[in-house]
């Protein structure tokens, strides 16, 4: 025992004198836009750019009320998984209204969409067909699909020509189904799939197409329908999953949504929804008034909209480099993770919360700022991030 401790003490300690080691920060108060943040023993205000929150939803005050009554009404905890006796009204309705929002047959919820990846691939896939899969898909997607005996296929971020040559090479080798699997956004760069080019691939070569909607399900295309629907390709995404856990109230959960057959296999066959507990009913009406809101935020999303352009226009203006995009996460490359470590303190000394991201959550040499728009903040958080971001760049010689 101590020779497998003194191991994993080497470890850490790698991680550490790399400067790879995470340290979690604590808040006092609910998410937002301004936030208090714990250091030693005081609590500061800050202004918080780090958040999946991008309608401001996580403390509506609406969704608070709704999630007590739902603890009112139908208890604390469920104590069973779904098929057993963990099955409410409350968790139909919640997953027919995913379905309707997102305009398919019916949806399965997750006790989050790391669970939905992990499950989706495996029950409907065998060792006959094959997963064609983006190069930058999300942890759990990868995961997802290690878990299937179906043969797998890679192809370079984006890159189209490359799709269409996995494609190719999935036929001659034989392939019964074939199934393109890509985020929507991709979370750590914050660009939008290809899904046009992505469709008409999958429509000439008989493939289907499974989106991961996490960061933009809620605010991105009309009525924050997602990704399918702000590039315009609708229906043609066969499966797509998502979380509660982000846009959509930030509690916690994910989902598939697809035609019924699909939702009907996963019911019988997907493991982390036969083998792990029912959504808690605070959390499935709470969600369910965030999905109610988040179709009519129309207001939200233009306040995020506008945020998120005014935002990366003042970082561009103050110098720094950003990897471009369209949505509401803004990553400030700093490459060297010690750098980024840096960065973020001299952010956090002037009351600016943001989160450096470095090996192994992006490639070494690639470490970076993710900053996030929220509706939660107002035009004066911005633009007091804006400067305080300038101020902290000069002060470690960045800018
Ligand atoms: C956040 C995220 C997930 C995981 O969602 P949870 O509900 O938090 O488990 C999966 N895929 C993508 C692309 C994500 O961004």
């Amino acid at each position: 025992m101590s020779t497998f401790l003194d191991h994993i003490k080497s470890v850490l300690a790698d991680i550490e004198s790399d400067g790879l080691y995470k340290r979690e920060r604590l808040m006092a108060s609910p998410q937002g836009g301004r936030i208090e943040v714990v250091s030693s023993d005081e609590t500061r205000r800050a202004i918080n750019l780090c958040a999946n929150n991008y309608l401001g939803l996580a403390n509506h005050p609406d969704i608070v009320a709704a999630a007590k009554d739902g603890l009112d009404r139908f208890g604390f905890g469920m104590a069973s998984v779904r098929f057993i006796c963990g099955s409410q009204t409350l968790h139909r309705e919640l997953e027919k209204a995913i379905a309707a929002y997102l305009q398919k047959d019916d949806a399965i919820l997750f006790a989050a969409c790391f669970d939905a990846n992990g499950g989706v691939f495996e029950p409907l896939l065998g060792p006959e067909d094959a997963i064609i899969s983006d190069a930058l898909n999300h942890a759990s997607i990868i995961d997802g699909i290690r878990l299937t005996k179906t043969k797998r296929y890679r192809y370079a971020n984006g890159d189209m020509d490359e799709l269409e040559t996995r494609l190719k090479e999935a036929d001659r080798d034989g392939a019964r189904f074939k199934l393109i699997a890509t985020d929507g956004v991709f979370s750590m760069d914050g660009h939008v799939a290809k899904l046009p080019e992505i469709c008409e691939l999958a429509g000439r070569y008989g493939a289907l197409v499974m989106v991961d909607d996490c960061h933009a399900t809620g605010h991105i295309g009309e009525k924050g329908m997602g990704t399918a629907s702000l590039t315009g390709v609708g229906s043609r995404v066969d499966i797509l999953t998502g979380t509660l856990g982000k846009s959509l109230g930030g509690a916690m959960g994910g989902y598939v949504a697809a035609d019924q057959p699909v939702i009907d296999l996963l019911r019988q066959r997907a493991r982390p929804y036969l083998f792990s507990n029912s959504l808690a009913p605070a959390v499935a009406a709470g969600s369910l008034k965030a999905i109610e809101i988040a179709i009519g935020a129309d207001d939200r999303r233009a306040v995020l909209r506008s945020h998120s352009a005014r935002f990366r226009a003042g970082l561009e203006a103050a110098g720094f480099e950003l990897i471009p995009g369209e949505t509401p996460i803004i990553p400030v490359m700093l490459h060297e993770a010690p750098v980024a470590q840096e960065m973020t303190r001299a952010l956090d000394e002037r009351g600016v919360y943001v989160s450096g991201f470095f090996y192994p959550v992006v490639p070494k040499g690639k470490a970076r700022i993710r900053t996030q728009m929220s509706a939660a903040l107002t035009e004066d958080d911005v633009t007091i991030a804006i400067d305080i971001f300038a101020d902290a760049g000069k002060a470690i010689g960045l800018i």
